[in-house]
């Protein structure tokens, strides 16, 4: 069988994506990047409504694409609109759990013409799916998914009711599987899930530091960068630990999503502006030269020109090295979207273009303040006389020098450019 796999999404969707297409290759079915294939799966998302009308228009493209081939749907999409999906014509159903479930349902369907729907309660789901790690992207980097589900319930986000409770790998899995990863080669693992730090919340610990530790002393020779953090995670014990491990990406991302503590009352979020920017302080402190990213959703109901003008002044405050803006997007069934106050999409667009505005700049001071620094990049990209690749505080460096893809090498910053920086390896 040739398959095809379309995903939208987080890098959860993405590890789990690549688990399917792994466990059907090593069925002996052929994985196709274009052109008409005998399979398609397609794992949605819903964190957005784009995202959920990008999922629909994937659904009929793939059926467009191959009328006999079998559909299948899967993801936070149809886990939420599992009628609509079958609507559309799918072949076979399922929801953002039982990926493996997904993968045997598909070769039935496809020798025994079948349509199967499989649609759980997420709230029920009390164990971690295991699936095979790998096939990263130009064994590079690759993801250790460790963690699924969140419990935060913060007011605008349907991920709990797409994902479920929280669910941890065990710890002495999750360093097998880095130690694998890095005999196969690569050189970056990123810790990622869907709210990794309530890593261990249901296995009584360790929780993400502990993890992180010991993740990070089993592979001495591979880089451990993190995926997105709640504020929550930062605290002296956590700095103190995790400063003192030579291989872990001074990079981390840390989900603001207002600079208004009324705000960020009403989005639920379980910290405030003078909380945050402490906490940002001690990162500092401990990873001088780290980057610090961010999220940022912009235009939440009730959001006055003045909250707005708050949350401009803060993030100039934190300095961040990058800001990812989303301009709020009504997610039915949370409690956001029943709020009154819902802002035209003429003023969410329009706060977007500013935060991405001044977003622009601050990411030009950092990338500017970098000059002169001595840095280490993982090399991606290796053509005329360059190599491309990351910094570990997450940089992108193009500098003069010949490398080899996935080698480590040191380069001197000489300047930016644009959205990267200028170098010389040595
Ligand atoms: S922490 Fe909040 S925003 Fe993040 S997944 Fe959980 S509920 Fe959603």
């Amino acid at each position: 069988m040739k398959f095809s796999v379309v995903t939208l999404g987080c890098k959860v969707n993405q590890f789990e994506s690549q688990a399917m297409a792994a466990l059907l290759q090593e069925r002996g079915h052929e994985l196709v990047s274009q052109g008409p294939a005998d399979a398609y799966i397609i794992n949605t998302c819903t964190v957005t409504a784009e995202s959920s009308r990008k999922s629909r228009q994937a659904v009929r493209r793939a059926m467009s694409e191959n009328p006999f081939a079998v559909t299948a749907v899967c993801g936070c999409w149809s886990q939420i609109s599992p009628g609509d999906a079958e609507s559309l014509g799918a072949d076979i159903v399922f929801g953002s759990s039982d990926r493996t479930g997904l993968v045997n349902a598909l070769e039935r369907a496809f020798s025994d013409r079948l349509r199967i729907s499989r649609i759980d309660n997420p709230m029920e789901r009390r164990v971690f799916e295991e699936l095979p790690a790998g096939s990263g992207i130009g064994r590079t980097r690759a993801m250790l998914r460790v963690q699924d589900g969140c419990q935060n319930f913060c007011s605008y986000c349907i991920i709990p009711y797409v994902r479920g409770p929280v669910r941890s790998m065990p710890p002495e899995k999750a360093v097998s599987e880095a130690a694998r990863l890095s005999r196969e080669g690569y050189r970056e693992l990123v810790i990622t899930g869907i709210e990794i730090s309530s890593y261990g919340t249901d296995l009584g610990g360790p929780d993400l530091t502990g993890l992180v530790e010991s993740v990070c002393l089993a592979v001495p020779e591979t880089r451990i960068r993190l995926g997105s953090l709640e504020p929550r995670t930062i605290t002296l014990e956590f700095c103190e630990r995790l400063s003192a491990l030579k291989n872990l990406c001074p990079h981390f991302h840390l989900s603001l999503q207002s600079g208004s503590d009324s705000v960020l009352k009403r989005m639920g979020r379980k910290y405030g502006t003078e909380d945050f920017f402490s906490r940002l302080g001690l990162l500092r402190q401990y990873f001088p030269d780290c980057g610090v990213t961010t999220d940022l959703i912009v235009g939440f109901p009730g959001e006055s020109e003045d909250e707005f003008e708050e949350t401009l002044a803060f993030l100039s405050k934190c300095a961040f090295s990058s800001v990812h803006v989303f301009p709020y997007s009504k997610r039915p069934g949370t409690r956001a979207a029943a709020m009154e106050s819902q802002l035209p999409r003429s003023v969410k667009k329009q706060r977007a273009a500013r935060a991405a505005e001044l977003a622009l700049r601050l990411k030009e001071n950092f990338l500017r303040s970098q000059t002169g620094k001595e840095m280490e990049i993982l090399v991606e990209k290796s053509d005329g006389g360059f190599i491309f690749g990351f910094t570990g505080n997450y940089c992108e460096v193009r500098a003069k020098g010949i490398a080899s893809r996935n080698e480590l090498r040191r380069v001197r910053i000489t300047g930016a450019d644009g959205d990267f920086l200028k170098g010389e390896a040595f």
